[in-house]
């Protein structure tokens, strides 16, 4: 069920708008390369035909990966103010096209919880962190506690989020990119000792409780209690 259609792609240097062939629909059990490129971040790169900058497009595209429980509705970042719309709309369109499968589809999708991404890194991001047999709001909670923890390092950066991009080489602790608010631009790398992730994990159930939106809505990001207001 992968889809791809020619969409008008407007380079972020430039302006320079252009027609490319882009992805509605991946299923990433079909299209295994596209899934590497996924998580390399470079999926979709595309270089502008006038400026020659390198970017991945911003646009609307529908992940789904039913071995490994994965659905996700990537949209463009700057529709993220309007979240919580957003997600009653993934949630519908979740339970649509299925309300009236053949019982071996609706098999298929049981236990698969429906996510909600704002940009290319953060699909790149999901898809890696499930990859990794990591859960997303426990990586989102630790991103939380780890924020807390180094404000006086933090903040000085201006409103940014941070984005896992693996595990450090040969170790645990993991890699996160600093990613400035408006853009969504790399304005450091920073590393998280994994035992943030293995206090979070520990206390799952607290955590749940006092964080409830990250184990029940499709938006499954810290950026909804630090940025709020955005
Ligand atoms: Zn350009």
């Amino acid at each position: 069920m992968s889809q791809i259609k020619p969409q008008l792609v407007t380079c972020p240097e430039c302006g320079f708008a252009e027609e490319r062939t882009l992805f509605v629909s991946l299923n990433g059990e079909r299209v295994p390369t596209q899934v590497l490129h996924l998580l390399d971040d470079t999926f979709e790169e595309q270089v502008c035909g006038q400026c020659g900058a390198c970017f991945r497009p911003e646009h609307e595209l529908l992940y789904s990966h039913f071995a490994l429980r994965i659905w996700i509705v990537m949209m463009p970042r700057a529709m993220r103010p309007r979240f919580a719309a957003l997600e009653a709309a993934v949630l519908s369109q979740f339970q649509q096209p299925f309300a009236e499968a053949p019982p071996l589809v609706s098999a298929g999708l049981a236990g698969v919880r429906p996510r909600l991404v704002f940009g290319q890194p953060f699909l790149s991001e999901a898809v890696r962190v499930i990859e990794l047999g990591i859960e997303p709001a426990l990586l989102e909670a630790a991103k939380l506690f780890f924020f807390r923890r180094n404000l006086g390092r933090l903040m000085p950066l201006g409103p940014h989020e941070l984005t896992f991009r693996g595990f450090v080489p040969e170790g645990q602790d993991l890699q996160l990119a600093v990613r400035r608010l408006g853009d969504g631009a790399i304005i450091e790398e920073l590393t998280m000792p994994r035992s943030v992730l293995d206090e979070v994990t520990a206390e799952r159930e607290e955590i749940a409780a006092r964080y409830p939106e990250l184990f029940a809505r499709p938006y499954v990001s810290a950026a909804r209690y630090l940025h709020a207001a955005e």
